[in-house]
């Protein structure tokens, strides 16, 4: 496996969290006797680039398609953070009814239905989510973003002035083609903005379930400054949002339109800081991930021995890493609970926990609710107790705790 960014073929693999099932792969009950495919969940650093990323990239098409339940408008926490985003987007640039916008990943529309309604607009994204835009008339295309699709919209629609791609850029498979097409698609003073997981955050807060086979690459500015700079682009401002635990929003323009931020040599130097660029501070983080499997599942275990129920709280893929890692299953949790979700009735991937509606969760009183979401846990935790939930949380990560 080469790097997937300057293709140095000497990478340095530091973790490995075992065979898993594509995360968001939750199942039809008829579906639970087949066989599900599972792959191997490593993670390695490039000493050269400074990526951090997957050494087994599965086909995306197996990723992708049917099996991708995941709709933008059920997190509170995107909406909003998109609202904000094209409001900025729209002031800073200036955007007005000359301009298209195109968001590449654009799952059920969310972002793009806060564009003013004078600006065009345009979704790409192959998943069953987009059925969902295409119904609230947000024209979009079910296709993967790559050079071919943006080379189409180019000569029918024209160049954009404004591209988006969040929580997408770390999931595409064939990098090169999607830099060409971005490249082609980008107007003269476009702008490209992507939102990805942040790896300091992940390191610092130990979130190691936001390791899962859909997520191909784990970044930090140096990598994405370099990756950008390969095809002529230049990183030109970055921000640290809160969304996902924690993440990375670069934007992105062709050479030297805009200025260049002070940001970006802020952020280097906190990367610095952190070890982000150093083979050491991995291999830390992966001794402290088996610890705290360990300590989850001395918790775990001792509820278990007094009888007790625990259920999961949220089926976000996250929380298969977490369980499919750790091998947590219906002896140790009754069901996952989710709120409005088109997982509920479906099996998680790997475990076969059955994802029950939020409400059974307050007639059945469970004694523990592990969350699996924990890093809105500032979120859910007030809104169950509010809503008539007795028990006590077990919160996994950073370190594993019950919440008292
Ligand atoms: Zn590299």
């Amino acid at each position: 496996m080469k790097c997937q960014i300057c293709s140095n073929e000497n990478l340095h693999k530091f973790l490995s969290l075992g065979n898993h099932p594509p995360s968001d792969r939750f199942l039809k009950k008829e579906d639970l006797n087949k066989k599900e495919p599972t792959y191997p969940l490593e993670v390695s650093f490039c000493n050269n680039c400074k990526l951090v990323q997957l050494t087994h990239a599965v086909d995306p098409s197996i990723l992708f398609t049917d099996s991708f339940v995941y709709t933008t408008s059920s997190s509170g926490e995107l909406v909003k953070n998109f609202s904000e985003l094209v409001s900025n987007l729209t002031e800073k640039f200036n955007l007005n009814s000359k301009d298209f916008a195109i968001d590449i990943g654009s799952n059920d529309g969310t972002l793009l239905s806060n564009y003013s309604k004078e600006i065009k607009v345009l979704g790409i994204d192959p998943s069953e989510s987009a059925k969902l835009a295409i119904q609230k008339n947000i024209p979009t295309l079910r296709e993967f973003f790559n050079e071919q699709t943006a080379k189409k919209v180019s000569v029918k629609q024209g160049k954009a002035k404004i591209i988006t791609a969040t929580n997408v850029f770390a999931h595409v498979k064939e990098l090169d083609s999607f830099m060409k097409g971005i490249k082609e698609l980008l107007a003269e003073k476009g702008v490209f903005v992507q939102e990805s997981h942040y790896l300091a955050d992940m390191i610092s807060g130990m979130e190691y379930d936001s390791i899962y086979l859909e997520h191909l690459r784990y970044y930090s500015l140096k990598p994405l400054i370099k990756l950008f700079e390969l095809y002529g682009l230049e990183v030109f401002d970055a921000e640290r949002i809160p969304t996902h635990g924690g993440s990375l929003r670069v934007y992105v323009c062709k050479k030297n339109v805009y200025p260049v931020s002070e940001n970006i040599a802020e952020i280097i130097k906190e990367e610095e800081k952190a070890g982000l660029y150093e083979k050491k501070t991995f291999d830390d983080f992966a001794l402290k991930v088996k610890e705290t499997k360990t300590k989850l599942m001395e918790i775990l275990f001792s509820i278990k021995k007094q009888e007790k129920k625990i259920v999961g709280i949220g089926a976000p893929a996250k929380g298969n890493t977490l369980l499919n890692y750790c091998e947590i299953d219906s002896n140790i949790l009754d069901y996952l609970a989710e709120r409005e979700s088109l997982k509920i009735g479906r099996f998680s991937p790997g475990m076969h926990l059955k994802v029950l509606d939020e409400s059974n969760v307050f007639s059945d009183q469970p004694d523990y609710a592990l969350l699996l979401a924990w890093n809105l846990k500032n979120i859910i935790v007030p809104k169950l107790k509010e809503k008539g939930f007795n028990g006590k949380f077990i919160i996994p990560n950073p370190v594993p705790h019950i919440l008292e």
